[in-house]
């Protein structure tokens, strides 16, 4: 079997965790959060929702949407705590990431229209996770035709919509799902 490589240097900054770029400060961190970590910082400042592009949270999880996506609607699943393993995670934390990940493929679905979905967890460094040390699931939505001419002929992917209006149309999604919520912050819990 033959393996091509991705060239994505845009990766880079993420990778090293250029997270200074980032100018929301959280009014309060949350409890032995990791102030380096992007989803500590998503899940520490409700106030910055959208400029963190945070779409969905709950006491125990928190999802956001990929600065750096694969495809149009590439979303993280993570938990609200800084934790690296699967054993660090709780059934109760478990549960609730699980049931994120199956109420996000049905938003995106939705909203997208996403025909199938790509969805992993890289553990550690090795693996190529890029913030080995807080975890999260990644959704990467699938069209068919979706690996076309450009990828394949000038080694570019096209995504069709900015990230402030794919959080205006997700997070919009998402209250109707869950009605008794206005925004991703009225969903917070610190801890
Ligand atoms: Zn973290």
């Amino acid at each position: 079997m033959s393996h091509e490589t991705l060239w994505a240097p845009w990766r880079l900054g993420y990778v090293q965790g250029s997270v200074s770029e980032l100018p929301c400060e959280p009014l309060a961190w949350r409890t032995h959060a990791c102030h380096s970590c992007f989803l500590c910082r998503a899940a520490s400042a409700p106030e910055h929702a959208q400029a963190l592009g945070v779409v969905d949270s709950s006491p125990l999880g928190l999802v956001v949407l990929n600065r750096f996506p694969y495809s149009n609607g590439h979303v993280l699943v993570a938990p609200v705590d800084h934790l690296s393993t699967l054993e660090d995670l709780s059934d109760e934390v478990l549960l609730d990431l699980q049931k994120e990940l199956v109420r996000w493929c049905a938003i995106l679905k939705k909203v997208l229209g996403a025909e199938g979905f790509n969805i992993g967890l890289n553990l550690g460094t090795v693996s190529g996770a890029g913030v080995p040390g807080h975890l999260h699931w990644h959704i990467v939505p699938r069209w068919s035709g979706d690996v076309n001419f450009m990828p394949s002929i000038a080694g570019t992917r096209v995504l069709p919509q900015s990230l402030a209006t794919l959080w205006e149309s997700l997070t919009e999604a998402r209250c109707e799902s869950h009605p008794s919520s206005k925004n991703p912050s009225s969903l917070w819990a610190k801890g």
